[in-house]
């Protein structure tokens, strides 16, 4: 599964429309300082169904919306999708019937997320467990945050299991566990 294109609407400093083709061979963002750069990679971790707004450096997740600057208002809503390439049906059961994926989150002022994955209403569960199984996702390894090395370094040795397992493929497994578990 290949990333091909990153759409962002209302997320962050990302106000109006922006359409992102991602080519073979991009392996990093670069810009002066409070361009945006972080925010582009927040929106692929949040569009694979990041949880915690403590990860998109918000206190709430409504904080990802547009707030607003000195010449615009606020946004009531924030849309992020993303166009998978899977014309090597390399994509998990369940979602490898098409030569593409797109997977969209929208989060509207009180109403919460949505998701759709090709047009089709999920869950946030499903979108998350898709891409755990893809060994990509939310907390994938391959998504390098700023300060995450130092925090590698300095993670305590389960933190760092995790992040060995997201990398081995087998989180969905683990996950699938943990909810065996609670039943
Ligand atoms: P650096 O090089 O310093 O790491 P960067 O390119 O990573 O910068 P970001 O952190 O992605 O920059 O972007 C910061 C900008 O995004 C700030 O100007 C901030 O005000 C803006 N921003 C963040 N959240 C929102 C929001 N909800 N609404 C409007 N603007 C926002
Ligand atoms: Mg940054």
């Amino acid at each position: 599964m290949r990333f091909s294109r990153l759409r962002l609407n209302g997320f962050k400093s990302f106000v109006d429309p922006t359409d992102l083709v991602i080519h073979d061979g991009l392996t990093g963002v670069v810009g002066p300082n409070g361009c945006g750069k972080s925010n582009l990679l927040e929106a692929l971790r949040w569009v694979m169904g990041e949880h915690r707004a403590s990860a998109m450096r918000g206190g709430g997740m409504e904080d990802v919306i547009f707030a607003g600057a000195s010449s615009r208002g606020a946004r009531n809503f924030a849309e992020v999708s993303l166009q998978i390439d899977n014309t090597e049906r390399l994509a998990p059961s369940g979602f490898n019937d098409s030569d593409g994926l797109e997977i969209i989150r929208r989060i509207t002022r009180d109403a919460g997320s949505a998701y759709k994955v090709n047009s089709k209403d999920v869950r946030a569960r499903d979108v998350q467990m898709l891409f755990a199984d893809a060994s990509t996702g939310a907390h994938s390894p391959a998504l390098v945050r700023q300060g995450q090395i130092s925090e590698l370094i300095n993670a305590k040795p389960k933190a760092r299991r995790r992040i060995l397992e997201e990398a081995a493929g087998i989180s969905g497994l683990y996950q699938r566990r943990h909810e065996a578990e609670l039943k």
